[in-house]
């Protein structure tokens, strides 16, 4: 009697042990329906469950932050540098070593020090009104200060993590008194306040309140789908000099993950051509691997010189880019 329980303990343990092995929790900000199909080809290539716990980045990390050793969350998935860079400071990640990752993702899209990974490149740059400019009348995010664009320039609000982001390329490239000068010409070319989200900026620029505006190309890209907004164009900004600011959506191993083996090997098939196939498209961003498909419906924009500036640098000046919004009343 004594030998069968001493055998279904030891049954019920690996059993146990075998659940958690083959399942990963996921924190993330990302819609569930853009990771879905690749969390189903993932277990069905490796057998290994993965569970999402979507929420806002900042309240997810909260949580993360709060369950301490006892957390759930294996991946931490979020968008935009500056948010990578803020949970990396508050000890959420672990360093990976993988050479996977190592080889297949540019070093420019992640973290120096191997604690987040950049799965998706996200470019910010200007959308205009055909009905009102051409191409010509554009060429960098510096030149929409020139006072020839007053009252033309439509934006969304700084405290916007992506434009916080922005300033922060452009400290990077500039010097802070020079983005400055560029910042506080954007305010003063305002057409309107500034704007709660991308889409409602397009829809200005559209409809002539505003003849200009810098956004992610996502958004452009939903809104194309409708017909009564052909009017709105892409530019690619700064094809001349450093080029256009990229962002990215990405992710990192939970410091006190249970699963960190999985969580790599789950983070090493979303840097594979076959994930990158479809994880970028699926929100019509761009893949951090070459020869991967561009979405159909963004393939005729063309490709583009990108500002390589790496993008951990975005989160260390993100403090400063929030002090000049406010030291020009850019709200
Ligand atoms: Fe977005």
């Amino acid at each position: 009697m004594k030998r069968i329980f001493v055998a279904l303990s030891v049954f019920l343990l690996i059993s146990c042990s075998n659940q958690s092995d083959n399942e990963l929790n996921i924190y993330t900000s990302r819609q569930p329906q853009l990771l879905e199909p690749i969390i189903e080809d993932f277990y069905a290539n490796t057998g290994i469950k993965v569970n999402l716990l979507s929420g806002n980045a900042q309240e997810l990390m909260e949580r993360i932050d709060i369950e301490g050793e006892n957390t759930n969350a294996d991946i931490f998935m979020t968008v935009d540098a500056g948010v990578l860079w803020q949970a990396n400071e508050r000890g959420i990640f672990s360093e990976i070593e993988s050479d996977i990752l190592t080889n297949n993702i540019p070093t420019y899209l992640k973290d120096p020090n191997n604690n987040w990974f950049g799965f998706s490149k996200r470019a910010r740059t200007i959308v205009y009104s055909s009905d009102e400019f051409s191409e010509d009348d554009f060429s960098t995010y510096e030149d929409l200060a020139d006072p020839k664009w007053k009252g033309r320039l439509c934006l969304r609000t700084s405290k916007k993590v992506y434009n916080r982001s922005l300033i922060a390329s452009m400290i990077d490239a500039y010097g802070f008194e020079k983005t400055k000068e560029v910042v506080s010409g954007w305010v003063s070319n305002l057409a309107t306040e500034v704007f709660s989200n991308d889409t409602n900026a397009l829809k200005a620029v559209s409809s002539g309140q505003c003849g200009v505006t810098i956004v992610n190309t996502y958004y452009l890209a939903r809104l194309l789908d409708d017909p009564n907004y052909s009017n709105l164009k892409i530019f690619w900004a700064n094809q001349n000099d450093r080029g256009v600011h990229v962002n990215i959506s990405g992710a990192g191993v939970v410091k006190s993950s249970r699963n960190k083996i999985n969580a790599v090997k789950l983070l090493e098939y979303l840097s594979s051509v076959d994930a990158q196939n479809f994880y970028a498209s699926a929100n019509k961003e761009y893949p951090v691997v070459e020869n991967v498909v561009i979405d159909e419906s963004i393939k005729d924009w063309g490709a583009f010189i990108e500002d390589n500036i790496n993008v951990a640098k975005l989160g260390e000046l993100q403090k400063e880019a929030v002090l000049l919004a406010q030291e020009v009343g850019y709200k």
